[in-house]
Order: C-alpha cells, then sequence, then structure tokens
C-alpha cells in the first residue's frame, strides 16, 4: 500500500498551491507576512517552474481516500497485537505512515477553500506551511520494512507532533484576527471548517502517540489508552491545577468536590479525559468566583465560595461525570452560542493580563499516577482561565472522538451544558464503556508487568 503512493507528484500539487497562497501572500501583504514566518522561507518557496495549476492533484487523490476511524476497541485490539512480535509493530507503523497523509490532504484542501481574508492571516498561514511540509515529510520517508527503521520513524512523528503543539493557538489567533476585522469579520462562518480541522489534530495526534507509546510499552497502558483510569484520580487531578490557574488569576478559587463512585476505572486516554475535565472545571471556577465578587461588591458580608460538585455515575454503558457549580448560569441569549468556536465572556482585562502560557495542548503521559508534581508549571508563566472560547467546544469534540459513524468517529461520547439561570451551571459530560469487559481479563495478563 505504502510503495503505491504517487509521492513525487504530490509535491507538485502541493507546491502549486502553495505558489498559490504565496501570490495572494505577496500580493495582499506585500510579502512582508511570509518574511515573518517561521519556517525558513528558502524551504517554503515552491519551485518557480510550477505552473499555478497543475493536474491532477495527487492531494485531492489522497483526501478522497477513506480514512480508517479510530475506536478505542480498534486501538486496543491493536495495540495488543503489537506486542506479539516485530512484524506487527511494523504494520503498526505502515498503518500510521498510511492514515497520516490521508487526514493532513483533507486538511490541506479545506485550508486551500477558506475565503481570502482568512488563509491571508499571517497565523492561518503558518498553520498551512506546517501541514504542508508534514505531509511533505511523511511522504518522504520510505515503507517501514525493520525496526530499525520503525526506530526512525517513531522519532521523527515525535518531532512532528511536537512542531505541531502551537497549531492551536496559531488557529485560535488567527480566528480571532479575522473576525475582529470590520464588515466582513462577522459574516464568516469558520465552525464547520474549525470542526474538521480539530477534530482531525485530534485524530492525527492520537494516531502518532499511540504507535509512539506502543513502541514504549508502558505498563498498565495500551498505547496512550490507561486500560484502568481511575475517573476519580483524573478528576482530581484537573482539580488541583483548576484550583492553582484559578487562585493565581483571581486570588480565590472554589473547592471542588468529587463523589459518586469513586472506584469507577474505564480504559480511556488519560490527556482526553484531562483536557476536558479541566476545561469544565475552570469554567465552573471563574463563573463562582466572578459571581462571588460581583456579590461581595454589593454587600459587606463575606460569602463563602460554594464548592463545585463533581459526581461520578456509572450506568449501562456509559459513565456519565455531572460538574455542577453555582456561578449564576449563562445568561439565556448567549446560551446558543458557547459552541462557538471562539466565543467567550472573559473579561479583556483578564485576557491581557495575562501571559501567553499553557498552550492548548497537554502531555500525553498523564495519567499513570496522577500527581500534582506532574503540573507544568515553568517559571514566570501564570496560568489563564479561559478568554480563547475552544474550551467547550474543543472538549466536546474530544468527548464525541471514539464513535463510529462520522469522518474520524463522531458518536462516542458527548458534553452537554445545562443553565439554571440565577443559580448556576449543570455540565455533563458523558463517555461509553467499552461494550464488553472481556478484555479486562486479557489485557490484565499482558500489561501487569
Ligand atoms: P472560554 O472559557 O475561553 O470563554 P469556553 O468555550 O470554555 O471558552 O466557554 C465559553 C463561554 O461559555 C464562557 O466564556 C462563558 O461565558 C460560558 N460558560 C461556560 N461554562 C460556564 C459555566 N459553568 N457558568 C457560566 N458560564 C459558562
Ligand atoms: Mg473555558
Amino acid at each position: 500500500c505504502c510503495a503505491s503512493w504517487p509521492r513525487s507528484s504530490l509535491a507538485g500539487d502541493l507546491g502549486s498551491s502553495m505558489a498559490c497562497m504565496h501570490a495572494a501572500w505577496a500580493s495582499a501583504e506585500g510579502g512582508v507576512l511570509l518574511a515573518g514566518s517561521q519556517a525558513s522561507p528558502s524551504r517554503l518557496a515552491p519551485p518557480s517552474h510550477l505552473p499555478l495549476h497543475s493536474a491532477p492533484s495527487p492531494c485531492a487523490q489522497y483526501a478522497r481516500q477513506p480514512i480508517v476511524q479510530l475506536t478505542l476497541r480498534g486501538m486496543l485490539d491493536m495495540g495488543r497485537d503489537t506486542l506479539k512480535g516485530p512484524a506487527c509493530r511494523i504494520a503498526s507503523a505502515r498503518f500510521v505512515q498510511e492514515e497520516l497523509p490521508k487526514r493532513l490532504a483533507r486538511r490541506l484542501l479545506d485550508l486551500q477553500l477558506l475565503p481570502h481574508l482568512v488563509v491571508t492571516n499571517p497565523h492561518i498561514h503558518r498553520v498551512y506551511t506546517a501541514y504542508f511540509h508534514t505531509l511533505q515529510t511523511l511522504l518522504a520517508v520510505p515503507p517501514v520494512t525493520s525496526l530499525a527503521q520503525n526506530e526512525e520513524f517513531t522519532a521523527l512523528l515525535k518531532r512532528l507532533v511536537d512542531d505541531h503543539a502551537p497549531m492551536l493557538d496559531y488557529l485560535a489567533t488567527g480566528l480571532r484576527e479575522v473576525r475582529s476585522r470590520p464588515l466582513v469579520g462577522e459574516r464568516l462562518h469558520l465552525d464547520p471548517f474549525l470542526e474538521n480541522m480539530l477534530r482531525s489534530r485530534i485524530s492525527r495526534r492520537t494516531l502518532a502517540e499511540q504507535h509512539m507509546y506502543l513502541n514504549q510499552g508502558r505498563p498498565g497502558y495500551v498505547g496512550v489508552i490507561c486500560t484502568n483510569m481511575s475517573v476519580a484520580e483524573g478528576v482530581d487531578f484537573a482539580g488541583q491545577r483548576c484550583r492553582q490557574v484559578c487562585n493565581e488569576t483571581y486570588g480565590l478559587a472554589p473547592d471542588v468536590v468529587i463523589t459518586g463512585d469513586k472506584r469507577l476505572t474505564i480504559p480511556y486516554v488519560p490527556s482526553h479525559f484531562d483536557y476536558m475535565v479541566y476545561e469544565v472545571l475552570k469554567n465552573s471556577s471563574r463563573a463562582v468566583v466572578e459571581r462571588h465578587l460581583q456579590q461581595s461588591a454589593h454587600s459587606a458580608l463575606e460569602r463563602r465560595l460554594p464548592a463545585i460538585h463533581a459526581r461520578i455515575c456509572s450506568g449501562e454503558g456509559q459513565v456519565t461525570l455531572r460538574v455542577s457549580d453555582e456561578g449564576g448560569g449563562i445568561p439565556q441569549p448567549l446560551v446558543d452560542r458557547i459552541w462557538e468556536f471562539g466565543f467567550t465572556t472573559m473579561g479583556k482585562e483578564l485576557i491581557d493580563g495575562v501571559e501567553r502560557t499553557e498552550g492548548l495542548g497537554f502531555d500525553p503521559s498523564f495519567g499513570a499516577g496522577w500527581s500534582v508534581a506532574q503540573i507544568p508549571v515553568t517559571s514566570g508563566n501564570r496560568f489563564r482561565m479561559g478568554g480563547l472560547g475552544f474550551g467547550l467546544p474543543l472538549s466536546r469534540l474530544y468527548a464525541r472522538y471514539f464513535g463510529t459513524s462520522a469522518e474520524d468517529g463522531a458518536g462516542g461520547g458527548d458534553l452537554e451544558v445545562r443553565s439554571i439561570q440565577g443559580y448556576g451551571t449543570d455540565t455533563f459530560l458523558t463517555l461509553k464503556k467499552l461494550e464488553d469487559e472481556d478484555w479486562q481479563e486479557e489485557y490484565a495478563e499482558d500489561y501487569t508487568s
């Protein structure tokens, strides 16, 4: 399969796309923005002999190929096979080699279809450039046929995952900038585009990290999946980080009280779980603190901050985490907007007052023995409570990710918000449990050492 990839013609196709992008760039911005790009201009410049419109389009050809959906069960099964021997590890590498380019090609096409205003934004252009180079890089690697090649390929994946860490920030910043343009900005409808970009990002990272971590063979894990992830420990871990950030931002923070089935464990990707719970808890904490500050401004009486309650409920085939806060709820006119990418009510002074620190990525090693020592504090950093407006919509993409129906799998879990105006908000995170539990015994044998 890998040997049949039309590698050489792809470079031409993408080069010509880049030529279009660069032409638009130069004409719109006098070439200044391109020079400001992080990547080396000499590497980025498309070959000058390429026609602007070459056909047929191998990029479209890759984008057209059906992609294999990722499911927890599929990843567990394949991961287990990988431990059987070198041939399976090589097969895993080949699977990644096949799947990543298709996903990148789809997103490159999406980027090419954006309105001029958007593609000429320097941050969005950076994303395009990074995707372009990643696709080129991946296609330049011959199909993995040995363990030595697999090691090299795994190291390359790690580099690519690291390189792509800031892409989400670039997208968010680019989005904010184009939306703020007078007259045209507010008429842009970019949510479907962003949804595809971010779902695909989850998918590519999961694919790459699954292979990387399978090679490490961590006990208790099959790749990135923790086979017995403790839900309560995960909530507690996110809660501690949230309190820390909240304290640093506002000088006070509500407690997070965990109730319900505290002994529940599920097979899940801890970094995904951590992202969602952390975002939900930050929203609740912010609402509670801001409401409290408003109320105490009107009254001399200091009221104790009401705690946030996180209840773990284990049901037939699904797990629900209900996060309840007394932050006053969401004003009715805004309820429908909270799922828009970039929608936020965070005060500008708070956003501007806090340095850019945390990024929206995360460390996939989170999870095994959740510990505050893992909190990525770097000196001088102040964490932010929100303000990009990506927390809810991106968390919902994570929740829905491991499913069975749409492109990269919608229909898995879900994230829902129910606001009780004048009182508070309940946020429900639902995750599917694997249907049969047989794997637990099988995997227990394989992964206890
Ligand atoms: P951000 O936190 O960056 O603003 P989110 O996507 O996390 O972005 O949330 C979007 C908006 O939804 C918030 O700005 C806030 O207005 C509203 N919201 C979310 N959760 C709550 C909550 N628990 N209580 C009140 N408002 C909330
Ligand atoms: Mg938020």
